[in-house]
């Protein structure tokens, strides 16, 4: 379904992201996979994207949430796959903590990665997608930033911004062919939610588990690939934000 094409998967080393390199890879993409922390995490991702899917792939290290290096990131992956038709902004973070005692720099930084990080990697990635009238956009927004939670108005304030972006640039760019969506995933079991197996909210999940990262990357391939879809938002969350 996406033989030949390539797809960028922003935090593609671990989590999320890596599920989501595997499945795009299992489609027959090319996968240019962004990291920030971990060399040897993202090139085991790639590695195994080799060998188990037959496509090409390589690792970047570049913190999506500085607009020079992304530029710099998104030319390296022209000038190595010739091409990207695929762009999932997966990468971010929290620092989660209540409204009294959340610090300047704790809501500036996860506002910088999870919402400015995306408008970089689609503001340079833009370039590619309009020159071949064709490009596929998938943001990984979250259920926090349809509904908020306490302890984390910098991070339901960063997804609900993407839900902004997404439908802004879905509108802008359909008349040149490109399309934009994003997940809204609820708890899924990665390194990001390893202390919250216990979290009351988990109660409220109608379908009474967390889900895996297969779960949300199947959600991302739909996506990448339905042509008819652009500007919505797909809940991936058991049902917690019905
Ligand atoms: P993880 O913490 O497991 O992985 C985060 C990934 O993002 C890593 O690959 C990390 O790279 C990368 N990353 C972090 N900061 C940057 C940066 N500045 N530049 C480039 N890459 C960066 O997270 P998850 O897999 O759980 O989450 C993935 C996405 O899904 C996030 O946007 C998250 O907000 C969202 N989400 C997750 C949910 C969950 O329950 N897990 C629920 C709803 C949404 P490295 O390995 O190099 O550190």
């Amino acid at each position: 379904m996406l033989n030949g094409k390539t797809a960028i998967v922003t935090g593609g080393s671990r989590g999320i992201g890596e599920a989501v390199a595997y499945k795009l890879a299992s489609l027959g993409a090319n996968i240019a996979v962004l990291f920030v922390g971990d060399p040897s995490g993202a090139e085991a991702v790639c590695e195994k994207c080799r060998k188990e899917y037959g496509v090409e792939a390589k690792s970047y290290l570049c913190d999506v949430s500085d607009f020079a290096a992304v530029k710099g990131t998104v030319g390296e992956i022209k000038r190595d796959f010739g091409a990207a038709h695929v762009l999932v902004n997966n990468a971010g973070i929290t620092r989660d903590g209540l409204l009294a005692m959340m610090k300047e720099e704790d809501f500036d930084r996860v506002l910088e990665v999870n919402l400015k990080g995306a408008f970089n990697m689609i503001r340079h990635c833009a370039g590619l997608f309009l020159r071949q009238r064709e490009g596929a956009i998938v943001n990984i927004s979250s259920v926090t930033g349809l509904t908020g939670n306490p302890g984390q108005a910098n991070y339901a304030a960063s997804k609900a911004g993407l839900v902004g972006l997404t439908k802004s640039i879905a509108k802008e760019l359909a008349p040149k062919g490109v399309r934009c969506n994003a997940v809204a995933p609820g708890f899924i079991a990665t390194d990001m939610t390893s202390g919250q197996t216990e979290n009351p909210m988990l109660k409220l999940v109608p379908l009474g588990r967390m889900g895996r990262p297969e779960e949300v990357a199947e959600a991302v391939a739909y996506l990448a690939t339905a042509s008819y879809v652009t500007g919505e938002v797909l809940r991936v969350d058991g049902g917690l934000a019905m």
